[in-house]
């Protein structure tokens, strides 16, 4: 069997699905250029599984570099983490967006082809849907309008993907659409601790938690949810990375395709309940005032996880607790 290569291995999901990988067996490459991730997650992973892997720092739009790393090893399928991931950021830097998640993936797709490998999985996510009628996400629906240059770089690189698969079917494509990922692996030795004030909910709580940060501002409580606050589809960042897993063997055991899963729980849960399971399982005050809406902002939005369980044989186990528990863990152990 050949090695699977993980770009952006060092990264958040990146990192705990290579922990997966290994544990489950399998050998492993990484590449990454540590633009948003530290060289020590690679000796955490090392630490938490005890196995080896071969890492190379490069950016993945380096193309001869990105060849060199498919001479050098057989790669059976690639797993595709790589890019940049904020919202707000690609709103101020398209360029930036399109060029490193667009530009990036072609590089990638088409050393692929050139070296025979035909087996990818696509960390897409949720912001493909847009807005739509139901709250509820099925894969079946329509990709939505893109509400910012990132959620137009998914959206793309989908289309990229079905388009690939249209003109040569010998691809096997996964495309896997996460909602909100949180928590850390258990150990603490990995997890996510993004540089300067996080944009995102759960890093934003463990650095308020940590006293990094005063306080939360909760973006508005006069949404149309059962508590007033915005709901989304948070589920256990180990979970997430046990279904990529799931995902790689699916395209192994499968016919040739692209295949779409939502990763998520199915259940929403409001900003106010995951602050306040937070302070309650971690015994920690985590302060916060209600602010004003964020731009943007949907009153819910959740996975409807069905066909993930029906194909994949894939579920979310981790609890609300776990997560909490874990991200706080992670934050309060971190040394770097
Ligand atoms: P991350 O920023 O922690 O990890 C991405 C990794 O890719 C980083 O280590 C970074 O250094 C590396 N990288 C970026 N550009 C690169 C390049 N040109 N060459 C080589 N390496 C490069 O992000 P993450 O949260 O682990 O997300 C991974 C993927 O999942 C991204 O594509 C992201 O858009 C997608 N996703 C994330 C979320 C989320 O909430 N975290 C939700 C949906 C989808
Ligand atoms: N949120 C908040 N305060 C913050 C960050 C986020 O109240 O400092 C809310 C935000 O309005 C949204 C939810 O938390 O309702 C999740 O936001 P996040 O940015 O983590 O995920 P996304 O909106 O992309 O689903």
């Amino acid at each position: 069997m050949g090695k699977i290569l993980v770009t952006g291995g060092a990264g958040y999901i990146g990192s705990h699905t290579a922990v997966e990988l290994l544990n489950s067996g399998r050998e492993i490459v990484i590449i990454d250029n540590f633009s948003n991730s530290k060289p020590i997650v690679l000796e955490n992973i090392k630490k938490i599984t005890n196995k080896d892997f071969k890492f190379y720092e490069l950016d993945y739009l380096d193309r001869e570099k990105l060849e060199k790393v498919f001479e050098e090893n057989k790669i059976e399928a690639v797993l595709n983490f790589a890019g940049f991931k904020a919202v707000g950021e690609s709103v101020t830097k398209p360029l930036e967006y399109y060029y490193n998640n667009v530009s990036g993936c072609l590089v990638l797709l088409d050393t692929m082809k050139k070296y025979g490998v035909k087996k990818f999985v696509f960390s897409s996510s949720a912001t493909i849907y847009g807005i739509q009628k139901s709250t509820k996400y099925v894969e079946k629906m329509k990709r939505g309008i893109p509400t910012s240059p990132y959620a137009s770089t998914k959206i793309m690189i989908e289309q990229i993907l079905e388009d690939l698969y249209k003109a040569d079917n010998s691809w096997k494509i996964a495309i896997l659409r996460y909602f909100n990922p949180v928590g850390a692996h258990e150990s603490g030795l990995i997890g996510e601790n993004p540089k300067g004030i996080p944009n995102n909910l759960m890093p934003f709580i463990q650095k308020v938690a940590i006293k990094e940060l005063k306080e939360l501002t909760i973006f508005g409580d006069d949404y149309n949810t059962p508590d007033g606050t915005c709901r989304r589809d948070y589920l256990h960042v180990v979970d997430l990375s046990i279904g990529h897993i799931k995902a790689l063997e699916k395209l192994e055991s499968s016919e040739n395709g692209v295949y779409i899963y939502n990763l998520g729980t199915g259940t929403p849960i409001s900003v106010l309940e995951l602050v306040n399971t937070f302070i309650k399982v971690n015994n920690i005050d985590v302060p916060y005032k209600i602010g004003k809406r964020r731009d943007g902002d949907l009153d819910e939005f959740y996975a409807e996880p069905k066909k993930a369980k029906e194909e994949l044989n894939w579920v979310a186990t981790k609890t609300l607790e776990d997560m909490c528990r874990d991200s706080w863990n992670y934050i309060a152990s971190k040394k770097d």
